[in-house]
């Protein structure tokens, strides 16, 4: 195959970032129908091809969102706009906020920086305030008993992060030990941040998530959870590859099973 000229790569660039501007765009519709994004709440984002951010501004419904309001930023956390507009007085960067009205860079997208940072394998992910998971955040509990099998397969247990207010770096900070052991985190006292190779995953692990915390909650309330044993819960683990996922990594967050209470 001949090699592609600049302008079929750029072709290329242009038609991926399109796409997961539709695909924010389809997860925020999803995950407002799911009750998952009160008000305002919430974020998302999708590592590009070219190592920037496509998000979800501040401050707008993020189900109500149209492709062209999203916004691009570099790692260093300023819209892509800016950066190229350095030289020509950087007024890119005036029109996006024009045209997406109030296109204002989330405060809480330092938390997705610090996950794209610690995490090569990960491309999107979804920040979302699922009210009952967020209810084990605000009880102060992780979501690490062996309740169901299908999460051990396709989730993994999840960790509570202490308390770090949103729009600090108590944010990114609070989640930091988390991140390489994990693929969702509960946020204490705020809501919960699920992460995947691709956003289809990211918004299935928040899924995954908010099912596991309404299954332990009925559980508990019809008189307690009977947990799997170590044994079952190494067995569900173990066949991860056979359902096309990768290894959980050796230091992943441990699941309490039934020998543990
Ligand atoms: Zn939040």
């Amino acid at each position: 195959m001949p090699p592609r000229t600049n302008k079929q790569t750029q072709r290329r660039v242009n038609s991926v970032e399109a796409l997961a501007r539709r695909e924010i765009c389809a997860a925020g519709r999803r995950l407002r129908e799911l009750g998952f994004l009160p008000a305002a709440a919430g974020n998302l984002s999708v590592r590009l091809g070219d190592g920037t951010i496509l998000a979800t501004p501040s401050g707008v419904p993020k189900g109500e969102l149209a492709p062209r309001q999203l916004i691009v930023l570099c790692m260093s956390n300023e819209p892509r706009s800016a950066r190229r507009g350095r030289g020509n007085g950087g007024t890119q960067t005036a029109a996006l906020r024009e045209r997406s009205g109030q296109a204002r860079v989330s405060s809480e997208i330092q938390m997705h920086l610090r996950i794209y940072a610690l995490r090569p394998d990960v491309r999107a992910i979804c920040h979302a305030h699922p009210p009952v998971a967020t209810g084990f955040a605000a009880a102060g509990r992780a979501l690490d008993r062996a309740v169901l099998g299908e999460t051990a397969i396709l989730l993994g247990a999840v960790p509570l992060a202490p308390f770090g207010a949103p729009g600090t770096q108590g944010l990114p900070e609070s989640i930091t030990p988390y991140v390489p052991r994990a693929n969702a985190i509960l946020l204490a006292n705020h809501g919960v941040v699920a992460y995947g190779e691709d956003l289809r995953t990211a918004l299935q692990r928040m899924e995954l998530v908010e099912h596991c915390a309404r299954v332990t909650l009925v559980a508990e309330l019809a008189g307690g959870a009977r947990l799997l044993s170590r044994a079952q819960v190494e067995a569900l683990v173990a066949a991860r590859p056979r359902y096309g996922f990768a290894p959980l990594p050796p230091d992943a967050v441990r699941w309490l099973t039934a020998e543990d209470v």
